[in-house]
């Protein structure tokens, strides 16, 4: 490999050289509001908008600036798919209850599609389709087996592709075939998370950034959060915090699993070769169990790369490194570009790999996305706007599914390297 790095290699999210998070100048209120919410990105922001234009008076609390977690840090992927697909939903849930979860996951993209036009974000947004490649004869036919399944259901503008077949989706030479959608696609985080939180600010939220919420106490009548600077009075609360949860709530601690993910992007190339890779600007998500996901930057100038640089923590050299082979094997063609950036953020697994949405002691959340948020954050955000205000639209089929611990977590992920061997295993063994 060649010229891997950049001489100058950034080590923050490509997306900030557009929209960098910025703290917002902003005070404790004195008076108690109606609503506190904790953690400003997707979902915190996305319920924020919809409880102010309810008339209802809101402070979010963000440790860091808002968009700062994953949300400004992410490959910008918009779509619906749920891990194990709709047959893995009917045969925990049974039928109804399987496609009312699946329905809702294709509702999230239509909800933030509205959200940005409606309210007029400049994020980028292109709904230029998906390509999910298959990377084993075994995983285009579980592919099939789903697509046929969801065919009964739903009327989703998506069909599958044979090894001759996607050459339109990207030029790679190493897949089986694959899903193609074409409802689905892309934005730039960092500037959707950018506009929703001036749009939300601008209907009447107030964003207090940096601030980190701490103990919760509960009142006769709502919460008291500590912070460095005082305490926020609220009659209800929402937890919007996903992967960077902490010990917040110990609660969430035992139930809500953080993992990294690194994502890196190429310098400049030109606009012909990344058009000769990505021919129709389809995102990229293949299908091994260490997956890549992989797509053009909006200005069509960048190749940018999402996976699990390794087992072992390592430098962001390191990190950029080990993406940058992982980058190679899907395009030999880049084997000389350099990598401009490297960065990580955190997202957040639960043990039934589904979004969560619920109130714990009267404390609302939503969180658990399993790395696919960049549509559900927004959408349950909203519902959980909605079950502040009472509204029965609040309800969603996300509702009432088990939200458990389990005896050996406690909060320290110990397992997740232990998995990752296991997976990497079956990746390069193929079973
Ligand atoms: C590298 C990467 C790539 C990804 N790619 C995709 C993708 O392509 N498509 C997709 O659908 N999803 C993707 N995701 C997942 C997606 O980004 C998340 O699901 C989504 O951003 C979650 O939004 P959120 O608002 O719930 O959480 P976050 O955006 O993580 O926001 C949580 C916020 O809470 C704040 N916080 C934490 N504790 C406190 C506290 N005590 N007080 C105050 N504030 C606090 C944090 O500072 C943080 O800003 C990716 C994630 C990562 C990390």
């Amino acid at each position: 490999m060649t010229n891997a790095m950049a001489a100058d290699l950034k080590t923050v999210p490509y997306w900030w050289d557009a929209a960098r998070p910025l703290a917002v100048e902003s005070h404790l209120p004195e008076e108690k509001v109606d609503v506190g919410i904790i953690g400003g990105g997707f979902t915190g922001l996305s319920a924020a908008l919809t409880l102010v234009k309810a008339g209802l008076s809101v402070t979010v609390l963000e440790a860091e600036k808002p968009g700062f977690g994953a949300s400004s840090r992410n490959g910008g992927m918009v779509g619906n798919l749920l891990k194990g697909g709709l047959g893995g939903l009917i045969s925990r849930y049974g039928h109804e209850k399987g496609i009312a979860i699946y329905n809702e996951a294709i509702a999230s993209v239509s909800f933030i599609k509205n959200l940005i036009e409606e309210e007029g974000i400049d994020c980028d947004l292109a709904l230029t389709g998906r390509f999910y490649p298959a990377v084993l004869d075994k995983d285009l036919d579980s592919m099939k087996r789903d697509f046929e399944l969801r065919e009964k259901y739903f009327d989703i503008p998506e069909e599958i592709v044979g090894p001759n077949g996607y050459a339109e989706d990207v030029d790679s030479k190493i897949y089986k075939g694959g899903l193609r959608q074409h409802h689905t696609g892309g934005l730039h985080p960092a500037k959707y998370v950018k506009g929703l939180a001036a749009t939300a600010e601008k209907a009447g939220a107030s964003i207090i950034a940096p601030l980190r919420a701490g103990k919760i106490t509960k009142e006769v009548e709502g919460f008291i959060v500590s912070t460095p600077k005082g305490a926020l009075r609220c009659r209800q609360l929402l937890i919007a915090t996903n992967g960077y949860s902490g010990d917040l709530l110990p609660f969430l601690q035992k139930r809500v699993i953080p993992i990294g993910s690194t994502m890196i992007a190429t310098e400049e190339l030109s606009e012909n070769l990344v058009t000769s890779l990505f021919p129709t600007k389809r995102m990229i998500t293949d299908s091994r169990k260490m997956l890549s996901y992989y797509r053009p930057s909006p200005d069509g100038r960048r190749v940018l790369l999402g996976a699990r640089p390794g087992i072992l923590p390592m430098s962001p050299a390191g990190e950029a490194a080990s993406l940058k082979i992982a980058l190679t094997k899907i395009f030999p063609q880049l084997s000389s570009v350099a990598v401009s950036h490297v960065w990580s953020g955190k997202v957040a697994y639960d043990f039934h790999a589904l979004p969560t949405i619920g109130a714990h002691d009267g404390i609302h959340y939503a969180m658990g996305y399993c790395g696919s948020g960049v549509a559900m954050s927004g959408y349950l955000g909203h519902k959980a706007a909605l079950k502040i205000l009472g509204q029965p639209e609040g309800a969603t089929a996300f509702d009432d599914i088990p939200f458990d611990g389990r005896l050996y977590y406690n909060g320290t992920p110990w397992f997740v390297p232990v998995a990752m061997v296991g997976y990497r295993l079956r990746d390069a063994l193929g079973f």
